[in-house]
């Protein structure tokens, strides 16, 4: 059997178990796009899996506009460090509601504070009410890998920046790198009291760019100076006190 055969014979199983599944209210969006995938998912959990991560930008500007909705908990502040729950360098991005002094617990999502409902969606299509079993929105879990590993939509950016280098304009090479406008480092250093979310944009899109390696290199040669001053700005500081 040629693969195209196997294929739409996989694809006909699957559509008659997506069929039986599918609830008479479902995302339209993602019953379009799993329709035109190349292999159809055979549920309606699995669709809206697969829509998100299609559209990872989606995803990121949604998990911040509804972290927007539930703001920062009373009491919360960007902290880091060994301690259960608390994010383990600056790298990671802030996220009060993952912080067990803060967590919502099940019914709500970790990353943007907001009810998860049927599917892992963010509204509820169905009024069925909050889905007690999950804790994280399907949008949500697509952005927190964006902004955990930005590298893994390499593509998706280069195509974003028309594959022009972010830095320099020039066309970008296979070589390019994954690189934070502002850096981390400096977000933590000179931002960290930008109230949250809006510190996330800092992970998302917004802080997001494709560089070549060499506009990469240069950037990060003026990073580590900026890095060392910072460092001894603080000794002296610690030496003044
Ligand atoms: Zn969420």
């Amino acid at each position: 059997m040629k693969m195209s055969e196997t294929r739409a014979l996989q694809n006909a199983r699957a559509l008659k178990r997506l069929n039986r599944a599918l609830p008479e209210i479902f995302p339209a969006q993602a019953l379009t796009h799993a329709l035109a995938r190349r292999w159809t998912p055979p549920m309606p959990r699995l669709a809206v899996d697969s829509y998100w991560r299609a559209h990872p930008i989606r995803a990121d500007r949604l998990a911040r506009a509804l972290a927007r909705r539930s703001g920062a908990p009373k009491g919360w502040a960007w902290r880091i460090g060994p301690r259960r729950g608390l994010p383990e360098s600056f790298r990671d991005p802030p996220a009060p509601y993952r912080e067990d002094k803060f967590s919502l617990g099940p019914g709500f999502c970790c990353v943007c504070g907001q009810p998860v409902f049927r599917f892992g969606w963010h509204c509820d299509l169905w009024d069925a009410g909050i889905n007690h079993r999950a804790s994280w929105h399907t949008a949500c879990v697509v952005a927190w890998r964006l902004w955990n590993a930005p590298s893994e939509h390499d593509r998706m950016l280069r195509r974003l920046q028309a594959r022009r280098c972010a830095q320099t304009g020039g066309r970008l090479w296979k070589t390019a790198e994954i690189d934070h406008r502002v850096p981390l480092f400096q977000v933590w250093r000179e931002r960290r009291d930008t109230p949250w979310p809006g510190l996330l944009s800092y992970w998302g899109l917004p802080n997001l760019q494709v560089i070549n390696r060499d506009a990469h290199a240069s950037k990060c040669a003026d990073e580590a100076g900026y890095r060392a001053r910072a460092r001894i700005a603080d000794s002296e500081d610690a030496i003044a006190r």
